[in-house]
Order: C-alpha cells, then sequence, then structure tokens
C-alpha cells in the first residue's frame, strides 16, 4: 500500500462522514419542510425523491471502497468510513494525523 493509497482512504473516510452529516440535515429540512409548509404533492415527491437519490449515492460511497492489499471490502466493515484497520489481511488503513510527528 502506498502513501498515496492511504491518502485517498483519508479522503474518502472523511468525505463519506462528512456527507452523512449532511445527509442527515438536508433530510431534516426537508421532514420539517413537509411538516410546516403547505408544500404541493409534486414538490413533496420530489423532495423525497431527492432524498432517496442521496441516501443511495451515500450507500454506494459507503460501499465502494476495498483494501487496496487485499481488496476486502470496507463498507462492510465499519458501520461509516473507512475502518483503522483492515479486517481480512491486518492492514493499517487509517493513521491518526496527530501520530504523524514521528
Ligand atoms: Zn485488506
Amino acid at each position: 500500500m502506498t502513501e498515496d493509497d492511504l491518502k485517498s482512504l483519508y479522503r474518502h473516510h472523511n468525505a463519506t462522514i462528512g456527507l452523512f452529516v449532511a445527509f442527515w440535515l438536508f433530510f431534516l429540512v426537508v421532514i420539517l419542510l413537509i411538516e410546516f409548509f403547505s408544500l404541493s404533492k409534486i414538490t413533496q415527491d420530489n423532495l423525497m425523491g431527492t432524498v432517496f437519490g442521496a441516501a443511495i449515492v451515500l450507500c454506494l460511497l459507503q460501499f465502494k471502497k476495498r483494501c487496496p492489499d487485499c481488496g476486502a471490502n470496507l463498507g462492510l466493515q465499519r458501520r461509516l468510513g473507512i475502518p483503522r484497520k483492515c479486517a481480512k489481511c491486518g492492514a493499517l488503513l487509517r493513521k491518526d494525523p496527530k501520530m504523524d510527528g514521528g
């Protein structure tokens, strides 16, 4: 595994968690809009469609990433993001940036 692989995994991890948070905020806003504003049925359907679309994209993102060493699917090993170590081959996938000093 190269340094670039590690960087890519780290970026993927942060992106997945960032998008997950953004998704829940978006989901809450949609629920509030539907709850408190008299939106037309078509607008409601469009909003819910967007929510489901975003959920599918998020799932694909989570389950797309594989271990660079053994090819094991990492999305299944952790509920969100990238696990610290590959459960199959034990490769270190994420190092704590705080421990980068030495
Ligand atoms: Zn592995």
